[in-house]
């Protein structure tokens, strides 16, 4: 028996010595240690020992299973460290190699000029609105005082979805939407897409407008002018001068198209503001009594005014854009400039 444990342990280290792999190791180790294993068959030998013997024989096994296990754990840890090395050389980074770079886009002009036209009215007290872009024809037309049939309705060409559904066609429902949630006094300003069927240099069937309203006690044309010339004077320049004509939109009254000095020219005179000096650049008025009967609003003891302006025609005129056409195309040379 002795010889027996002798051999087994020679044999064990011999074939430790010679594995390489941690899955070997672990095959030597079923193969000698487990419950089936060599060194266990050995073991239940030792009942047909005598008295005398079994107790030195129990020890020799003890001392070989201790032997051939520490030669595993260190031939295992060398292993270990072994499979570490080979996978760290060929997961081997070179860290001198130069970043890809990913190209970041830059804002499009549309949204420049919706943030800072809504940045300057929040300094004026105003929060942003929103409404739905495909409205009912009452919110669109019938409660902004455009009554079916009207001949105003023909000033904005319109896409009809179906029934009593359109796409909105100004930001001005949002005002409707706003004065039946709310009570005065309220100060909004409602950027969105609109869409007319109207298409050339300087109309595209969608686009954006930005509409603003207010109303309280006491709300006159005065104050409507002012706050246009504050925003004017912001958003194009301090000395930017400022010019009410007479217009007509059905809901508001009286209306008035605004003008600034020509932003190109200076007042002059140059091919963009046709020899004129002036640039027409949004539309505004007093609130129609006949809005705020919509709405339920008390026409008697409140007043107020909207106004309203394209997006795409204040980006044009601020950043010398001669073609709105160039906004929609998504050309990333032409959309890096800004
Ligand atoms: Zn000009």
């Amino acid at each position: 028996m002795r010889e027996q444990l002798e051999q087994l342990k020679n044999e064990a280290l011999l074939s430790v010595n010679a594995a390489g792999q941690i899955e070997q190791l672990q095959e030597i180790r079923v193969r000698l240690l487990g419950r089936k294993g060599e060194l266990t068959a050995l073991m239940k030998g030792l009942g047909a020992l005598s008295a005398e013997e079994r107790p030195v024989v129990g020890q020799l096994v003890n001392s070989v299973r201790d032997e051939i296990e520490s030669a595993l754990e260190s031939a295992s840890a060398m292993a270990r460290e072994r499979a570490k090395t080979e996978r760290l050389q060929s997961e081997r980074i070179d860290v001198t190699l130069p970043g890809r770079c990913t190209s970041t886009g830059t804002k499009h002009p549309v949204s420049l000029v919706i943030e800072e036209v809504c940045d300057i009215f929040a300094g004026l007290g105003f929060s942003v609105a929103e409404g739905p872009e495909i409205e009912h024809d009452w919110y669109n037309f019938e409660a902004l005082n455009f009554p079916p049939e009207h001949p105003a309705r023909d000033m904005q060409d319109t896409f009809f979805v179906e029934n009593n559904l359109l796409l909105r066609t100004h930001t001005s429902p949002v005002q409707i939407r706003t004065m039946l949630k709310q009570k005065p006094p309220l100060r909004i300003i409602a950027p969105g897409t609109v869409y007319r069927c109207d298409s050339d240099a300087t109309h595209s069937p969608m686009f954006h407008q930005i509409e603003g309203l207010m109303v309280d006690t006491g709300i006159t044309f005065g104050d409507l002018k002012g706050i246009l010339t504050v925003f004017t004077n912001q958003l194009f320049g301090q000395k930017t001068g400022v010019r009410l004509r007479p217009s007509f939109f059905p809901f508001t009254e009286p209306s008035a198209e605004v003008d600034i000095a020509c932003v190109i020219c200076g007042g002059q005179g140059c091919r963009v503001c046709k020899n004129s000096g002036w640039l027409e650049i949004l539309g505004a008025g007093m609130v129609d009594p006949e809005v705020y009967r919509h709405v339920n609003y008390d026409a008697e003891n409140i007043s107020g005014f909207a106004f309203g302006m394209g997006i795409e025609r204040i980006a044009m005129l601020k950043y010398g854009i001669s073609d709105m056409r160039l906004l929609f195309e998504n050309d990333v040379r032409f959309l890096r400039q800004f």
